[in-house]
């Protein structure tokens, strides 16, 4: 199978620039190659076009459906829960009963807050940590993402070490970058000294696997350091769990490091799909908000996606559903690094449990730098030409696995790859 072109698709996001902002609902989708796709439906691990073709779908709504598409449990859960209404604007079951499960999933962790993105937690986390430590600014790091918002939309490319962190945005003020502090990743010292320096830092915020700029697990200690930093000078530690949280692990990075944060930012892959998001932390922390810290949100909690949260911790406890994304992903990850073996161009694979990241271009992907070197442009055409034989995969080079992604699958899947690289090496 080829496809030449997607003549439905390119009329119905000419359709769409004329009432959507570019097209789109989230701004980078605009430059997806050779243009947006439009979707009519999904099953499993495959998504069909409006033009009638099907893919194996990699980008998962970039990350969430954990569970593939239309898992009939999910389905379930949610067809049941909306005869019974969306959402109360008050206290019900599901609220207390998913945080109790996820909570015993995290190490460390007394309660939770729902909201419904990661943006929004990630703000909740913030507010919550300058509350509790009476200071004002915060550490991230280059290249980590958590979120869209003025606040924390700083350092997240093209990010200059050492100066002022510019805004990413325009319409962002420079004035948001002033209690921002912007760290190389990894690197302990930067942040010991930068804690010796001042006493106005609340927080630390990070991804404990570094799954926004190229899947990069920390170098060996460096959570533990951040740890005892944080210990030392009354820092809150928050892993933006946005990504790894019951990706790659029931616990996330927070059990596979065995590292306890202090509060913990989760999104995506929790409710199976639906927008939920949760700030997870120690009572002394996430009591705040009994003593004067604002958390709000009409959907906060409402039943529907609780119902869905609910239904993908059900299908995610089944037997052997982490050694079988590791097996599968570690498969993928295989087959990937063959290929550009085989094919002869230079390139980087990195694994960690259900994510799989590849970069051309450079030998290895271990730094926020080494991901800023890949060949993008030339990933792109890969791009399209995976989206020629049916493989939907997300820009940037991060491949996501469900439950529903099976052995075949991820076997058809490497010898598409295969031909797509044949491909674009003659480009
Ligand atoms: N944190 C991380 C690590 C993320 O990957 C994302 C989304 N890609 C966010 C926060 C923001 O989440 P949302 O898009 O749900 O606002």
């Amino acid at each position: 199978m080829r496809i030449n072109d997607w003549p439905k698709s390119l009329e119905a996001w000419e359709r769409a620039k004329r009432s959507l902002g570019g097209g789109v609902s989230t701004a980078l989708r605009a430059n997806a190659k050779p243009h947006p796709i439009f979707f009519r439906g999904g099953a499993g691990a495959t998504l069909t076009d409006i033009d009638g073709n099907t893919y194996f779908d990699y980008a998962l709504g970039w990350g969430p459906n954990i569970l593939g598409h239309g898992n009939a449990a999910l389905v379930h859960a949610v067809q049941t829960q909306i005869a019974l209404g969306a959402t109360y604007g008050s206290g019900h079951a599901l609220e207390y009963e998913v945080a109790e499960r996820l909570l015993a999933l995290f190490p460390g962790m007394d309660r939770a807050l729902w909201s419904n993105t990661g943006t929004e937690a990630n703000l909740s986390a913030l507010r919550i940590a300058r509350a509790a430590t009476g200071k004002s600014h915060f550490v991230k790091f280059a290249g980590h993402y958590h979120g869209w918002s003025d606040t924390m939309l700083l350092g997240y490319r093209g990010q200059v070490l050492n100066q002022q962190p510019q805004p990413e945005s325009k319409g962002q003020l420079v004035e948001d970058s002033h209690c921002v502090h912007v760290l190389p990743w990894g690197q302990l010292e930067a942040f010991n000294e930068l804690l010796a320096s001042r006493d106005d830092i609340a927080a630390v915020f990070l991804e404990p696997v570094l799954c926004n700029s190229g899947v990069i697990e920390p170098p060996p200690g460096f959570l533990e350091g951040l740890r005892s930093a944080c210990d030392a000078h009354g820092v809150v530690l928050v892993f933006d769990e946005v990504i790894t949280g019951l990706r790659v692990a029931p616990g996330g990075a927070t059990e596979r490091f065995g590292v306890v944060p202090d509060l913990i930012v989760l999104a995506k892959a929790i409710a199976g799909g639906l927008s939920l998001s949760a700030v997870l932390g120690k009572a002394e922390f996430i009591d705040m908000t009994q003593q004067g810290v604002t958390h709000a949100g009409t959907y906060n909690g409402n039943p529907l996606v609780l119902a869905a949260a609910s239904a993908t911790l059900d299908e995610l406890s089944k037997p052997n559903t982490y050694e079988t994304f590791e097996r599968l992903a570690a498969r993928l990850a295989s087959g990937f690094r063959s290929s550009f073996e085989r094919v002869g161009i230079t390139g980087a694979v990195n694994q960690f449990g259900s994510i799989v990241q590849c970069g051309l271009g450079v030998v290895a992907l271990d730094s926020f730098q080494a991901y800023m070197e890949t060949d993008q442009q030339r990933y792109d055409q890969l791009l399209v030409a995976l989206l020629r034989r049916g493989v939907f995969a997300l820009p940037g080079g991060r491949w996501y696995l469900s439950t529903a992604h099976d052995e075949r699958t991820i076997d058809q899947t490497i010898e598409l790859f295969d031909s797509a690289l044949d491909e674009i090496v003659t480009l």
